[in-house]
């Protein structure tokens, strides 16, 4: 370090700690001496949240000054994590914060401990959110992120006596020092009510309203370079007491409307199992959506004037089908509030709207039924008519048939009438996209397919990626150093720089550092478990991981069932060398989703038993740990060896833990979905463990009488292991307890366990043999590091800038 750069860092930590020590006294109320550890998290945090303004304020005028495109990613979920760490580091002030905490007695990295995760998120889709929002700001791109502040989030989960318990999420009990409340940036959101149609135009006049107000997050991009707004939308009633209801005695009828409006911001994904349950969902989707168009517009006419420059100033991204009635609310507001022409207003929206689909399931393209929207939008309803009129019209003149056109129609007409909403989205955007290449390709001849045909320039693909500040650097710094002192610098820039590291996989020194680095790491997550769940793990062991949400698609049940089966081989040939392995297993499940819950009970009857077990002498443990989220997965993934990745192929959009997995050096047990194909393609066949069924060969079993029960009968180790389950040797306290479950891998086996089980398992001791030669294992750890920088989120997102946004 030369001498001014000493200088310069001693005043940084100078002035840091005289921040926080003001900020301590002044804003958090407390004496130096009296600051509990809390105080000091909420101080250090405060602290930087003053050096983050400034840039933000920054970045917000440069855009204003410039003129500049704006992007506005809608999403239901932010599952955002943690910020303070990731904001030091990428302000750059972690080494002065630190410091400037010791100084006092404390350490930063238990500090970081007491931030709660947002979980404003469920998985995969929420996480991209978050992953693109910190890359939009890396980029310097000019973004809002615009979803809402739920008060509860995702469920906490707890594991009682093996079985998942649901617990509401409190991450703002304690407030939250992050964020800005926007009482001023407040708009009406209408529910209800009936559309009058004069001289002047047409009305909606809305039976009931509620007001949506901002509440903003800064997102601090690398280096600081911009800092961007996360804004998410909290719902008061317009009246929070009715006076008069209180004077007469009705002390809580007089407080429904501020209940009623708190319920819209309580939870992600109230169950929709009744009806009350799905209004409650759509009224979530539009409240957010409403709010967001209606800031964006606003923004839009203040500074360009004239609305039909729009789509020039603006680009509008729906993360998933969630936001799609954003489509009809933005032909609203051009119609009805700014007296745009039909035609006009159709241009302006399709050009300024994109829309990202991230599933093929059919279950999961929400539609609504059709007296429930109409009831709630009854406007939209008008709009949703219009705009298929034209876009069937447009079918009939390009020569499709009925079919074709029913497949293509925005309302369902078959049994009881529906609003397909990832329809709208389609029809209203002029990008769609999908998350992988495979997942794009299917989109075309599956759920899209004749929506394709009309508009076949539309679907394009933009791979998913994860961003590698939260991903590598701030989850392993470890690793992060080792890298640096091999490659220098570069690549904390610009990822695929990585790639430099190939030079090194055959340096046995390199690899070396990198297989210490790993080993610290799984020793860290094992004290972590041990203290967490009183279960004692080998770090010499290989640690084998899924951790995901719990869904019969990503087929834990297939790892579970071969987790059986090696259990028994290992019994029955101790005298084999088997390679010890620490099986870890985590995710959520839906709270009304049977089987998935049933796959939770069974992971943890399965490990009481084995872990156990002295027979297995420690040559194979199973956890599953509780709670699974993004502070749990930045400690487990730098300590994986192996990242499962098993979905029955053509059902995982694209994944992006086995992104995270591979930047931090496991090896990839997978089948060909999702984004694995890429994965595998830029690490090379040699480099990844691929297995099983293609998505072709899946379906072509489908369709020709796929009979598992004579695959179960015809393998002896296959019914060995079904059978103990269902038998009830893992659950002698209620030996039926997985008849149901294993009697459908009999019966219709829809996800393909039992024609997977065999390659899956040969996959599984071909793994065994590669740890053997721990050598060839690491130089293929490293041939992962540097080869999945292609998968940051900041190539997806520049992708996605040049093709779908222009900016
Ligand atoms: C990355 C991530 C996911 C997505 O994992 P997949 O394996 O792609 O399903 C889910 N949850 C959390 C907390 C994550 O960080």
């Amino acid at each position: 370090m030369t001498n001014s750069q000493t200088t310069t860092t001693a005043a940084a930590h100078d002035d840091i700690n005289t921040l926080v020590l003001d900020v301590l006294r002044h804003r958090v109320g407390k004496d130096e001496r009296a600051a509990k550890p809390h105080d000091w998290f909420q101080a250090a945090v405060l602290a930087l949240r003053d050096k983050v303004i400034d840039r933000w304020f920054e970045s917000t005028r440069e855009t204003y000054d410039k003129g500049g495109k704006r992007v506005y990613y809608l999403s239901m979920e932010f599952l955002i994590g943690r910020l303070l760490r990731d904001a030091l580091s990428n302000m750059g002030l972690t080494r002065e914060m630190e410091a400037a905490l010791r100084a006092h007695g404390f350490d930063l990295a238990a500090l970081e401990e007491l931030e709660p995760d947002a979980a404003l998120g469920n998985g995969g889709l929420g996480r991209l959110a978050a992953c693109f929002m910190e890359s939009l700001a890396s980029l310097d791109i000019p973004a809002y992120g615009y979803g809402i502040r739920y008060v509860n989030g995702m469920f906490r989960q707890r594991i009682d006596d093996g079985w998942q318990v649901e617990l509401p999420e409190t991450w703002l009990a304690h407030g939250n020092p992050w964020e800005f409340d926007r009482r001023e940036s407040a708009y009406r959101v209408g529910f209800g009510g009936e559309v009058v149609e004069s001289d002047t135009g047409v009305t909606w006049h809305p039976a009931e309203q509620v007001e949506a107000s901002a509440v903003d997050t800064p997102v601090v991009g690398w280096q600081g370079k911009r800092v961007n707004t996360l804004r998410l939308w909290t719902a008061w009633a317009l009246d929070p007491l009715r006076l008069d209801a209180f004077n007469a005695g009705d002390h809580f009828g007089a407080l429904a409307d501020q209940v009623k409006a708190d319920s819209l911001v309580r939870v992600l994904y109230p169950a929709d199992s009744s009806p009350a349950g799905q209004e409650l969902r759509l009224r979530q989707e539009y409240f957010f959506s409403s709010a967001s168009i209606q800031d964006i517009v606003r923004r839009h006419v203040q500074y360009h004037g004239d609305i039909r420059t729009l789509p020039d100033k603006a680009a509008i991204q729906l993360n998933d089908t969630h936001p799609s009635v954003a489509v009809a609310e933005l032909m609203r507001l051009l119609i009805d509030v700014h007296g745009l022409e039909f035609d006009e207003a159709w241009e302006v929206t399709k050009k300024t709207v994109g829309y990202t689909n991230h599933t093929l399931l059919p279950e999961a393209l929400e539609s609504w039924p059709l007296p429930l929207f109409e009831r709630l939008l009854p406007r939209h309803m008008q709009i949703v008519y219009a705009i298929n009129s034209r876009v069937l019209r447009e079918a009939r003149r390009a020569g499709m048939d009925g079919a074709q056109i029913s497949a293509i129609s925005l309302i369902d007409e078959g049994g009881e009438r529906r609003v397909r909403m990832a329809n709208l989205a389609f029809v209203g955007a002029h990008s769609v996209n999908g998350v992988a290449a495979l997942h794009t390709d299917l989109m075309k001849v599956t759920v899209f397919s004749d929506l394709h045909k009309l508009y076949p320039t539309r679907i394009n693909n933009k791979t998913n990626g994860v961003t590698p500040r939260r991903w590598l650097q701030q989850c392993n710094p470890g690793l992060t150093r080792v890298v640096r002192e091999a490659i220098g610098d570069e690549f904390l820039n610009d990822a695929q720089k990585l790639t430099a590291l190939n030079a090194f996989a055959g340096d046995s020194g390199f690899a070396e550092r990198v297989a210490e680095v790993k080993r610290a790491n799984k020793v860290a997550l094992s004290n972590h478990i041990k203290q967490l769940m009183g279960v004692r793990l080998d770090p010499d062991a290989l640690f084998d991981v899924q951790i995901k949400r719990i869904h019969e698609y990503k087929r834990q049940l297939l790892n579970l069932i071969e987790t059986v089966a090696l259990y028994d081989q290992i019994r029955s040939h101790p005298e084999r060398d088997w390679v010890p392995r620490v099986k870890i297993f985590g995710g959520k499940a839906a709270p009304s989703y049977h089987n998935a819950k049933l796959i939770i009970k069974l992971a943890n009857d399965i490990a009481r038993r084995v872990n156990s077990d002295p027979s297995v002498g420690g040559l194979l443990k199973v956890v599953f740990v509780p709670n699974y989220n993004v502070s749990f997965a930045e400690r487990i993934i730098p300590a994986a060896d192996l990242s499962e990745q098993i979905s029955t192929a053509g059902m995982e959009a694209s994944g992006t833990g086995n992104m995270k997995f591979a930047l931090n050096g496991a090896l990839t047990i997978g089948t060909l979905d999702g984004a694995n194909i890429e994965i595998k393609d830029h690490v090379g066949d040699e480099n990844i463990i691929i297995f099983g069924l293609t998505a072709d060969e899946v379906n072509e079993r489908r369709a020709n009488g796929y009979n598992p029960r004579a695959i179960i009968e015809g393998h002896r180790e296959l019914q060995q292991a079904v059978n103990a389950i269902a038998s009830g040797v893992f659950s002698h306290d209620d030996p039926d307890r997985y008849k149901g479950l294993i009697g459908g891998l009999y019966d219709h086996d829809w996800f393909m366990c039992c024609a997977d089980f065999e390659a899956y398992s040969q996959a599984q001791r071909g793994v065994d043999a590669r740890w053997m030669d721990q050598a060839g294992w690491r130089k293929s750890a490293i041939h992962n590091i540097a080869n999945v920088g292609w998968f940051s989120s900041d190539r997806t997102i520049g992708e996605y800038a040049k093709d779908i946004w222009g900016v």
